[in-house]
């Protein structure tokens, strides 16, 4: 990036950064300063020194209209530098928020991404080539489009059904019904499935930054946080669940081509579920897909004594076991993951809680939710870099976590930067 761009940028980002002062000054919050030259300087090694470092820094540039310089992209990975899902991801939000970026190539470990307006809404369509994860593009441009004040819709193409990122079934059961709690509109729609290694899925989502018709969240006595938006709405709180599930499914999914491989899955997962009473094992094929693929996901659904509030629902996806565990079926390693979460007593998952992180800052009452002990390194990362672009007055962080025994309770302060329609 030249210097004129730059300082141009460094001109647009100012100016729109008032507004932003003064929100963030009623939410009690403040801006971290950035470095000289206007870059917020990020070592992308810190943390879990993946992707998730990435996501997340050019999510809160978008929002924050900061500049950034990011180094040692996923240092931590043994393919280091930006991948396809990266490259698809930071590109996405430049779209949204006009960011110049430099360093935008497959392997490039520095990116400089400096966004010269605020994020607008629209319909945008992205692809990844093969099966990078669709839904990771997804977690890197839903916060800036939910500070706009329209809804957008946005048509991801790549993986959909993939290995260590959110899966269709998680975001569509468990992560999109979140986000209505927290009083945002959802509307998704998987047009194509995508396994690995093929990929080739679609997923189009309607983001409507706060649904007209929201009241007030998950029932919660009020807590002391943030900006409420509203007199009637409520801080989003996930801190307990039922101990025990009701239903338990298990799905073996394959694509047409695979379908001759489906039975002995499914004799896995009858093996796996067989102490579970009442579980049901279901072969499904995934018709459109295209290529070999096979995965499987363990769906759980907890119901309140009362049985009042809708049941909270966790899926545990495995399209193949992880490294090291090859031995064991994508059925076990389900209910293992399964099992370790209700072990845990916490009301959302490792995944989850990372992912509730950057939503819930943005909106005016932020929330709290209890998540397995200790938080996972892509939550912790997820904290460190937020630290980066905001914190509190008296320069405490903005998300904090509370370590009790088997479950940490996580409270996000929200910043009262979602717009309201
Ligand atoms: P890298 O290749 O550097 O690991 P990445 O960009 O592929 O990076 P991560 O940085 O590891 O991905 O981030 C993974 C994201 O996917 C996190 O938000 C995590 O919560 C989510 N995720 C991982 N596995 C699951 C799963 N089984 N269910 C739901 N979400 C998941």
């Amino acid at each position: 990036m030249n210097v004129e761009t730059l300082n141009h940028c460094q001109t647009m980002a100012a100016s729109s950064s008032h507004t932003l002062a003064a929100t963030l000054q009623r939410a009690g919050a403040k801006q971290c300063l950035t470095a000289p030259g206007g870059f917020l300087d990020i070592d992308g090694s810190r943390g879990e020194g993946g992707g998730q470092i990435l996501r997340s820094s050019v999510a809160l540039a978008a929002i924050f209209q900061q500049p950034i310089r990011i180094h040692s992209i996923r240092a931590g990975r043994s393919n280091p530098g930006l991948q396809r899902q990266h490259c698809v991801s930071v590109q996405a939000c430049a779209d949204i928020c006009g960011a110049n970026v430099s360093g935008l190539s497959m392997g490039s470990a520095e990116l400089f991404f400096a966004p010269s307006r605020a994020a607008q809404s629209g319909s945008y369509r992205w692809a990844i080539d093969g099966a990078g994860s669709a839904s990771l593009v997804l977690q890197t441009v839903l916060p800036a489009l939910l500070s706009c004040s329209s809804p957008s819709t946005v048509e991801i193409h790549g993986g959909t059904h993939t290995d260590m990122a959110p899966s269709w079934p998680f975001l569509s059961e468990v992560f999109f019904p979140q986000l209505r709690a927290m009083g945002i509109g959802v509307d998704s729609t998987l047009l194509k499935p995508g396994f690995y290694p093929v990929g080739g899925g679609a997923l189009r989502v309607v983001i409507t930054p706060r649904s007209p018709s929201h009241a007030s969240s998950v029932a919660a006595p009020p807590l002391a946080l943030g900006v409420p938006t509203s007199p009637s709405a409520r801080p989003y709180l996930l801190a307990a669940r039922p101990s025990q599930y009701t239903d338990v499914v298990m799905t073996v999914e394959t694509t047409e081509k695979t379908h001759h491989a489906t039975a002995p899955e499914v004799d896995a997962a009858r093996v796996a579920m067989q102490a579970v009473p009442a579980a049901t094992v279901v072969p499904k094929v995934a018709y459109g897909a295209r290529g070999a693929g096979m995965a499987v996901y363990l769906r759980a659904d907890f119901h309140d004594a009362s049985e009042t509030d809708p049941p909270q629902r966790r899926v545990f996806f495995c399209g193949k076991p992880p490294s090291g565990a090859e031995h064991k079926t994508r059925a076990s390693c389900c209910w293992e993951e399964f099992s370790v979460f209700l072990a845990s007593g916490a009301a959302a998952d490792e995944y989850l809680a990372d992912q509730l992180m950057l939503p819930l800052l943005l909106t005016g009452e932020g929330g709290r939710y209890t998540a397995p002990s200790p938080v996972s390194l892509h939550s912790s990362t997820n904290i460190g870099t937020i630290d980066l672009f905001a914190k509190r007055e008296d320069g405490s962080s903005l998300v904090t976590v509370v370590d009790s025994g088997a479950t940490s309770t996580v409270t996000v302060t929200g910043l009262g930067l979602l717009a309201a329609l």
